[in-house]
């Protein structure tokens, strides 16, 4: 994808959140463009950088730690947020790198990161996963566990959570998805709500998204 093509993209990508937003009648602010930069290397990042972009999305540790410490020596205003399944041997480089982790799914998750950030004295911002398909292959805690989950994770282990995240099936229409999301994360009182990708943010926002992952409409086909 050349580099041009990625900053208007990013724009455009605004232009269709802020549209949303207001015919929701939701405040222009109230929800985070996260673009995800999974696959793509520091030249092709730096444009969208370029333009104004500060929120970042990947989904391994491993590849992130690759490319975003140059880059935020540069911009050392960036908010790395980690999307992709966390391993509990990768919690403390994690930690280290990321600012808000997304994937928080099973309680060993939980519970490796309560301690990390005990031992660091970090503040991070964390959303729990929540398989809102049942999808046996995706993870995620199931629904009907999700309750009982965040007030282990507040309760025992004194983690501040932010918000839930999901990921629809790819073969089902996602707004029931994004509303059972919703409907879990008010019982709950969490405000934050991680949900919409490149082919449905618009529905996410309608449906209360304050952080939305967008890749390939910024950065093109991976
Ligand atoms: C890759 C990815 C995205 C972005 O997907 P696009 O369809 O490219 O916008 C969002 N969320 C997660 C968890 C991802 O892994």
């Amino acid at each position: 994808m050349d580099e041009e093509g990625a900053a208007g993209r990013l724009h455009e990508v605004g232009h269709r959140m802020a549209r949303v937003l207001a015919s929701s009648g939701r405040a222009p602010d109230a929800a985070r463009l996260i673009a995800v930069s999974k696959t793509f290397d520091a030249a092709a990042i730096a444009p969208v950088l370029a333009a104004g972009q500060r929120d970042f999305g990947e989904n391994r540790v491993q590849e992130a730690q690759g490319k975003w410490p140059g880059l935020r020596e540069r911009y050392p205003d960036l908010t790395l947020h980690l999307i992709g399944p966390l391993q509990s041997n990768k919690t403390r480089e994690a930690v280290a790198l990321f600012d808000c982790i997304h994937s928080v799914d099973r309680p060993k998750i939980a519970e490796s990161l309560a301690a990390e950030l005990a031992r660091t004295g970090k503040a991070m911002r964390l959303f729990v996963q929540v398989n809102t398909g049942e999808e046996p292959q995706k993870a995620g805690i199931a629904p009907a566990g999700a309750d009982a989950f965040i007030a282990r994770c507040r309760d025992e282990l004194g983690l501040a959570l932010a918000g839930l995240m999901c990921i629809p099936p790819a073969d089902e229409p996602p707004s029931p998805h994004f509303a059972l999301l919703a409907k879990i994360a008010a019982r709950n009182r969490l405000s934050g709500l991680s949900m919409g990708m490149s082919g449905d943010f618009e529905q996410a926002l309608m449906l209360g998204a304050t952080h939305v992952r967008v890749g390939s409409a910024i950065f093109g086909g991976r």
